[in-house]
């Protein structure tokens, strides 16, 4: 099969690690019969330099005519005097919005390999954990109306933010974690604020309901500030975490952190078609950019993510994600995972190595 994929390859690391990503996937073509052809946009702060603006029509365009997107990181100390609307980061929102993504999903597993960078004590984090965070992307209090009102207290100006949820919204994402959840230990946790917040009702109503869908997958429901305390506290009851844009948005990065390798963790933001845009979680680490050190393994376990939920790709996703594991199991780290009496590889040394043990 051919796939057409368009990379922003970004800014700082961004294009470093995107480079090793797409060697691992024309190895991964030549290995199991596919071509993968790139096509490279701009976006970003090389957008800003080029064009003016982080985003043009003609990335949009060409990202929403191909099968999907890969992304390095977009932003960096050189454009943060640029006023916020026209900010790197407003690609990602951008491209986010044109191509109907809906959902971000983010692994965070704990390789046995690095078990020693995990911040939580060996005997409450076990046999490790393996949880996919599935947060919706679209809703929430980040897209309500934003307006300053005088308090009817008398207690002068104050800020407002309306926090907003539609059935539809919550059946959708609902879905694509029980789907997820379907393929992987068959449990989901839904994450809200159900004792506070109207939204947070019809959220726990709607998962509920959809959950009947989907009877051979477990569904329990967690407040909010139970789910920041158990996930250090025992992350291994974890599978499927579903929930809203700003809780989401915490309890990713705080599931991120207890892996202790934030260069490791993949990403990607999947709507109702297949296309989805892949991404490593972390950004374009400017205090490394350009020295040939940074981790590629995020963004090369972003292509596994690509072959498996947009191509449907499987064999070829677990190759990448063994070949991953093999690397590390064999002792070879980047400067940012290894220790100090450790053997140290370039950006493009790991890359290889892990294309070797593909
Ligand atoms: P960062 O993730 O870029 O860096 C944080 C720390 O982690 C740095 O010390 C960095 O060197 C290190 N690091 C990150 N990725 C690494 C890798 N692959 N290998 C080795 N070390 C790595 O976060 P930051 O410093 O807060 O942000 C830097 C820039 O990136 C900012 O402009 C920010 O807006 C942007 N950013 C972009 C994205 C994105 O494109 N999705 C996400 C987060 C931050």
């Amino acid at each position: 099969m051919k796939y057409q994929i368009a990379v922003i390859k970004g800014d700082g690391i961004g294009p470093e690690i995107v480079t090793e990503a797409m060697l691992t996937l024309e190895k991964v073509g030549q290995k199991f019969g596919h071509t993968f052809d790139f096509q490279e946009v701009l976006a970003g702060g090389c957008s800003i330099d080029a064009n003016g603006i982080p985003l043009t029509q003609e990335t949009i365009d060409i990202c929403k005519a191909a099968d999907s997107v890969l992304l390095g990181a977009v932003g960096g100390p050189k454009w943060d005097s640029v006023e916020s609307a026209k900010r790197p980061e407003k690609a990602l929102l951008g491209l986010r919005e044109s191509l109907g993504l809906f959902a971000n999903i983010r692994p965070a597993m704990m390789y046995k390999a690095l078990a020693d960078a995990c911040p939580i004590k060996p005997e409450i984090i076990g046999e490790g954990f393996d949880i996919v965070v599935c947060r919706e992307l679209t809703g929430d209090v980040y897209f309500g109306n934003h307006y300053r009102k005088e308090s009817d207290r008398g207690w002068g100006e104050m800020g407002c933010d309306d926090m907003n949820y539609s059935i539809y919204e919550v059946e959708r994402i609902a879905r694509r974690a029980f789907e997820m959840a379907r393929v992987r230990s068959k449990k989901v946790t839904s994450v809200d604020k159900s004792n506070v917040l109207e939204t947070s009702r019809l959220w726990r109503e709607t998962v509920t309901r959809v959950a009947k869908e989907y009877p051979d997958v477990e569904l329990d429901h967690m407040y909010v500030d139970n789910a920041a305390m158990q996930l250090v506290r025992n992350p291994g009851q974890f599978d499927v975490i579903v929930t809203g844009n700003l809780f989401g948005d915490i309890l990713s990065d705080e599931a991120s952190m207890i892996t202790g390798s934030i260069g490791m963790l993949p990403s990607a933001s999947i709507g109702e078609t297949g296309r989805g845009m892949y991404e490593p979680i972390h950004g374009s680490a400017p205090d490394i950019a350009g020295k040939g050190i940074a981790n590629p393994i995020a963004t090369i376990l972003s292509c596994a993510m690509m072959l498996r939920y947009s191509f449907g790709l499987a064999a070829e996703a677990d190759a990448i994600e063994a070949a991953v594991e093999k690397t590390l199991n064999s002792g070879h780290r980047t400067a940012d995972i290894a220790h100090a009496d450790e053997t140290v590889l370039s950006t493009c040394e790991m890359g290889a190595k892990i294309r070797d043990n593909l």
